[in-house]
């Protein structure tokens, strides 16, 4: 028995899994059965979630795996709202251990500022894309291969919200790379992780057009939100699961839909 994720560091994993809300063990880099069935939940959790918004090239899919599941969900949404574009994207690195920031840090020419702890990268939260065209990787050295970094930078902060992208920082200027916005420093994030607790909250404002309601749903989550039979209703989302997947909080675009209205038609898929 060993590791699927972070294989060369199970204290990461325990931590990442731990931030993730599936593990309460301790903090000692020790693979116990506790850290495998939080690590089941956190693979069982990521099959949902990747049902639930679609699967992508299995590059991406590895680095999808390798984040949180609020940065799941969130570059799911990333690759489903560029989906069309005529320049395909791939995500192509997901979340590095402390170890693997080091070894990146140590590469000439340098390639990023941050050591293990001061990256994004190390708490699940981010991730970087490559853009291709007909299989070939825009490096980003040329005018236009910068172009289409760019481009698809303005794209994503018009149409993802809660995104922040690395074109936009000023010190260390990164175009392929995107985060979850999180308000908080990058040491303030690392000490939640090292003490694992969460520093993305489960919890998302919704625009005041949106309603959210939290409700027990039977096992197949998926095929009953979907089926919501509301007239006008706009994308019903699952947006996270609670406890396990005893929960799940529903949005549903309100508009003129009364709560009752909702409360019916979901008693009619129940
Ligand atoms: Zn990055």
């Amino acid at each position: 028995m060993s590791a699927r994720l972070f294989q060369t560091d199970v204290l990461f994993l325990q931590r990442i899994l731990a931030v993730s809300g599936f593990y309460n063990g301790p903090f000692n880099g020790k693979w116990t059965s506790n850290v495998d069935g939080a690590e089941e939940q956190f693979l069982a959790r990521y099959e949902q979630i990747k049902g639930e918004a679609g699967a992508f090239d299995s590059r991406t899919e590895s680095c999808i795996m390798s984040l949180i599941p609020a940065a799941q969900v969130k570059a799911r949404e990333f690759m489903n709202v560029i989906n069309g574009r005529p320049l395909t994207c791939r995500i192509i690195s997901g979340t590095r251990t402390y170890d693997e920031q080091d070894a990146l840090f140590a590469k000439r020419p340098k390639v990023t500022k941050a050591r293990g702890g001061q990256s994004n990268h190390n708490f699940g939260i981010a991730w970087d894309v490559g853009i291709f065209e007909n299989g070939k990787y825009y490096a980003g050295d040329t005018k236009k291969e910068d172009k289409a970094y760019v481009e698809l930078g303005a794209f994503i902060k018009a149409n993802v919200p809660e995104l922040e992208w690395g074109g936009d920082w000023r010190s260390f200027v990164d175009k392929p790379h995107y985060q979850l916005t999180k308000g908080k420093s990058v040491a303030q994030v690392r000490a939640l992780l090292e003490k694992g607790k969460a520093y993305v909250a489960g919890r998302r404002r919704c625009p005041p057009s949106v309603r959210a309601e939290f409700l027990p749903v039977p096992a197949l989550v998926t095929h009953v939100i979907t089926s919501l039979p509301l007239s006008g209703v706009t994308i019903p989302r699952v947006v996270e699961g609670l406890s396990q997947g005893l929960f799940v909080r529903v949005m549903v675009e309100a508009g003129e839909h009364s709560h009752a209205q909702i409360r019916r038609a979901r008693q009619s898929t129940l």
